[in-house]
């Protein structure tokens, strides 16, 4: 089997051109311009029988731009890609004052089976190699046209569910002359593969953990979130004190805001104090986010005044909360969806 040229390390790139003869330092050349999204037939500085012995032993195929769509309200940029098998994934670039956001997928499709998400009603198609989730950033920084100053795997898929790729993938952006995107700029959400989670810790990349939380109890979290099943709030948690204790990096807690489900002051009060005995004073953040609808799931956000009493009451409660600045609301720029409205036609 051919090897995936965007799957490999500077050093892999190195041994395979000293294979060939040629000089181990133009694996730094190829490297710079395979993570700028060139071709081996751009890549003017490295010789043609380079380039065509590359092109025989591996294989180079960019994500296709199927779809985009650009927000008339905030710029937000929501691509639908098509690999080179045809599985359909999103990404989305998001402007913010401080640089260029991307939320990339992890995998074509999610097994994890959360009630109110729509990238998982097809269930999972498959993994995403390191390479297809470093080049939805090499082709979205490549169409806007700017440099991407942050990556959030929150798109698509569960990425510890992936988890020697997402490693990959980690070791890829650090390697210099690549994207050169510093791990504080990473953030890495997860709906709780506690396992994961201490092994992640072990790695210790300064990235940044978030956990998709969305209950305060486990029947109300199993619920919604079967991977409660296997690992409860308990659990989940003490993961999370661990990974703070061992990393020293802040957990960001994602909360959704289901009406009449995890939405009501008291709600908001339970939450306050489950963090607040695990975390005491560490710091931690808590992210408010009104679920977005999905047909399918049925779930609706409350109205503006029980999104704030909530967050008021986390705020009285000592918690850090910030609401989600809701971007590209006119593209329905949440993830999962154009994947599954197209799979489902297609
Ligand atoms: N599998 C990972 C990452 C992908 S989901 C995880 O579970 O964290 C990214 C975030 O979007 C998660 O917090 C997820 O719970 C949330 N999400 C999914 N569907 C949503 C919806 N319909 N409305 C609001 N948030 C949603």
């Amino acid at each position: 089997m051919k090897k995936e040229i965007l799957c490999m390390m500077p050093s892999e790139l190195e041994e395979l051109l000293l294979g060939f003869g040629e000089k181990a330092y133009k694996a730094k050349q190829i490297f710079a311009w395979l993570h700028r999204g060139a071709g081996f037939d751009e890549m003017s500085d490295i010789s043609k029988k380079t380039r065509a012995l590359l092109e025989e032993s591996t294989t180079l195929v960019y994500p296709s731009i199927v779809q985009k769509q650009v927000s008339g309200l905030d710029g937000t940029v929501k691509y639908l890609f098509s690999m080179y098998d045809g599985q359909l994934i999103e990404s989305v670039v998001m402007r913010y004052k401080h640089g260029n956001s991307i939320c990339i997928s992890s995998q074509a499709g999610c097994r994890m089976g959360c009630k109110f998400c729509a990238s998982t009603l097809g269930g999972k198609a498959r993994d995403l190699s390191a390479g297809e989730m470093l080049s939805q950033i090499i082709v979205a920084q490549k169409d806007i046209g700017e440099r991407i100053d942050n990556v959030v795997m929150m798109g698509i898929g569960e990425p510890l569910d992936n988890y020697d790729n997402v490693i990959r993938f980690l070791d890829l952006v650090g390697a210099k002359g690549g994207l050169n995107i510093g791990y504080r700029h990473i953030s890495l959400s997860t709906c709780g593969l506690v396992d994961k989670i201490y092994r992640l810790a072990e790695e210790s990349y300064p990235i940044t953990l978030s956990i998709s939380l969305h209950a305060t109890s486990d029947s109300e979290r199993s619920e919604i979130m079967p991977i409660n099943k296997k690992w409860g709030i308990d659990e989940l948690l003490s993961a999370c004190r661990a990974y703070f204790d061992k990393t020293g990096r802040r957990i960001s807690f994602e909360y959704t805001l289901i009406h009449g489900k995890n939405d009501s002051p008291a709600h908001a009060k339970h939450l306050a104090g489950l963090l607040l005995r695990y975390f005491d004073k560490s710091p931690f953040h808590v992210n408010i986010i009104p679920v977005n609808n999905v047909t399918e799931s049925g779930f609706t956000a409350g109205d503006e005044s029980s999104i704030k009493r909530f967050i008021d009451v986390l705020e009285r409660s000592g918690v850090n909360a910030t609401r989600r600045r809701k971007l590209g609301s006119d593209i329905d720029a949440s993830c999962g969806q154009l994947r599954h409205n197209n799979t489902k036609n297609g």
